[in-house]
């Protein structure tokens, strides 16, 4: 079985003029089909840098990323756009919603920019608006419906491509508790039908919901425990 993620022997060093920041410090791990993993870690372990690099937004200083099979090492930008377009989708702290647009044109867009006509996209997207357990809510906008639902919009976007890798960026970080337990119980679901998902996160109770933690400090990995997983409904 391919791995969906492998990374090895993976930094990353910023430099602002004469000086040299190494964020990330030499990261082994891979991740397989159907995992759902959170990174966890203070802040300044070098979490966005590993989610900016797993989402092909930036590219290892050393090391190597095979994403879903496909060495994305020394990719250039267009190949590195065309690779998250098609192996990835994103969910994020700000949703990233367009206001302007109902949910159903919102979760179109990844479709639009990969060429599908105009009616598979909208059956696709409607499709994935139910699967998230928004059917009825199709041609609200985002003002329209509460953060949790919003989010649950972000997610039918992401999972609109049928993408090999969900990540999330603190994809509960802006909302209150009661959408946080509605965001979490569909990354369960989505877990359960055998999504593979990575969530990035600084909070212990949302990282304990996935089957696997890996902790981040310092640019290095220092545990990778495997958890209880779910169930703290
Ligand atoms: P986290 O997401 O865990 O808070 P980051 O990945 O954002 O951590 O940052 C890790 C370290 O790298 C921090 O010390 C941060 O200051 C540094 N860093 C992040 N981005 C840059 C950058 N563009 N230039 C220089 N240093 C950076």
């Amino acid at each position: 079985m391919t791995a969906i993620i492998e990374l090895e022997g993976v930094r990353k060093t910023y430099r602002s003029g004469s000086v040299e920041f190494e964020a990330l410090r030499g990261i082994d791990t891979s991740v397989q089909p159907g995992e759902y993993v959170a990174v966890i870690g203070p802040s300044g372990s070098g979490k966005s840098t590993l989610m900016n690099l797993l989402g092909c937004l930036d590219v290892p200083t050393e090391g190597r990323y095979v994403l879903a099979g496909d060495d994305t090492s020394s990719l250039d930008e267009a190949a590195l756009a065309a690779i998250r377009n098609r192996r990835i989708g994103f969910v994020f702290q700000q949703f990233h919603l367009l206001p302007s647009m109902t949910a159903l044109r919102n979760v179109e867009l990844p479709l639009v920019y990969a060429g599908v006509s105009r009616a598979e996209r909208r059956e696709r997207a409607a499709a994935a608006l139910s699967r998230v357990g928004l059917a009825e809510r199709l041609d609200h906008r985002p003002g329209e419906l509460s953060g949790g639902q919003q989010q649950r919009v972000a997610v039918a976007r992401a999972l609109v491509t049928e993408p090999a890798l969900l990540l999330a960026d603190e994809p509960t970080g802006n909302l209150d508790s009661r959408s946080t337990h509605d965001v979490l119980g569909l990354f369960d679901e989505l877990h359960a039908a055998g999504r593979t998902i990575v969530l990035i996160t600084h909070e212990p109770d949302v990282a304990a919901r996935a089957g696997r933690n890996l902790v981040i400090d310092d640019g290095l990995i220092t545990e990778d425990r495997v958890t209880a997983g779910v169930v703290a409904r």
